[in-house]
């Protein structure tokens, strides 16, 4: 209310002295409400970022597919008003050199806040019951495309209709899934490459990893609960009040190695949302048909409504 009346005043002083000054203008464009409103995180639009990865193909770190996702999630960063840089880096792999890339999203001024999820998929299905599938790539729309499609609509919703109190970094990292196939020295590089690097220590770091299935269950997460039990425990009463508490069971179950890892080993706090209970994880079956617009929404709209709840994100 101050600060409104504040800019009214300067900005009848100003119009005083400018005579170009056009004062309905200024009402047309402050006043509608509509104009400025916060959106709600849509569900069935995640959705389609999920499709849309999963219609580039298998999307393996270093692949021209991969080059392509990246480029996607470039191109829609930008049209939210996010500011876009790339942090690339090679693995050798057997003599042979895979370029990655981390692609990351900025927004807002202050302390930072990191929302991060892998869009790299893995390059071998070695989990599928058919054993001679088992070389065959995975497509990845729920370990993989699920996190990258939530980030991407929480971009557009955050994009507009707030302020934001923090400077808010929507990570999208390489190079997670191809561990344990030989050559490849680990999980996460591309996360591992990121919190080595990062010129400053967040508050907070949340990892979103396969949210996107049909039946979902996420439960509190082991290293997760060591890392920041208030973070964690905080998100899911948000989830619970809005009527979630089907898929976010609070209750600890599994432990993972993930992206989350790297960022608690270089000293932040970091938690990881992730649905272990999925059948379809490293087989040719982790397909379009086995996430929902629901569930993403469900994550969405979570994470939506504990940035307004803690002051991240104001309507404006
Ligand atoms: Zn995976």
């Amino acid at each position: 209310m101050r600060r409104q009346a504040t800019a009214l005043f300067l900005l009848v002083a100003l119009c005083g002295l400018l005579s170009a000054c056009n004062y309905q203008d200024y009402f047309q464009s402050h006043s509608g409400a509509s104009a400025n409103a916060a959106d709600k995180f849509d569900g069935q639009q995640a959705f389609n970022h999920a499709e849309a990865q999963v219609n580039i193909g298998f999307r393996p770190t270093g692949s021209p597919a991969s080059v392509k996702t990246g480029d996607y999630i470039k191109e829609n960063l930008k049209e939210f008003g996010w500011q876009v840089s790339e942090q690339p880096f090679d693995q050798t792999v057997n003599g042979e050199v895979f370029h990655a890339r981390n692609i990351i999203g900025t927004l807002g001024k202050g302390p930072v806040i990191v929302v991060g999820a892998h869009y790299d998929t893995r390059l071998w299905a070695n989990n599928d019951p058919d054993q001679a599938r088992r070389f065959d790539p995975v497509m990845g729309a729920n370990d993989a495309a699920s996190g990258v499609a939530v980030m991407l609509e929480l971009a557009r919703v955050l994009g507009h209709g707030y302020t934001l109190n923090r400077e808010l970094r929507l990570v999208f990292l390489d190079a997670e899934d191809n561990g344990n196939i030989p050559g490849w020295p680990n999980f996460s590089l591309g996360a591992a490459n990121y919190a080595q690097h990062m010129d400053v220590k967040p508050e907070y770091v949340i990892i979103l990893d396969m949210i996107g299935d049909k039946d979902l269950n996420v439960y509190y997460e082991g290293q997760s609960m060591n890392s920041d039990p208030e973070l964690m425990t905080s998100i899911f009463q948000v989830a619970i009040d809005l009527g979630y508490g089907d898929s976010f069971i609070p209750r600890l179950k599994h432990t993972m190695i993930d992206d989350h890892g790297p960022f608690i080993d270089a000293g932040m706090k970091a938690i990881d949302l992730i649905d272990f209970d999925y059948p379809y994880w490293h087989t040719v079956s982790d397909t379009l048909d086995k996430i929902s617009a629901a569930s993403l929404e469900k994550i969405g709209r979570t994470l939506q409504t504990f940035f307004e709840k803690t002051g991240v994100i104001v309507r404006s």
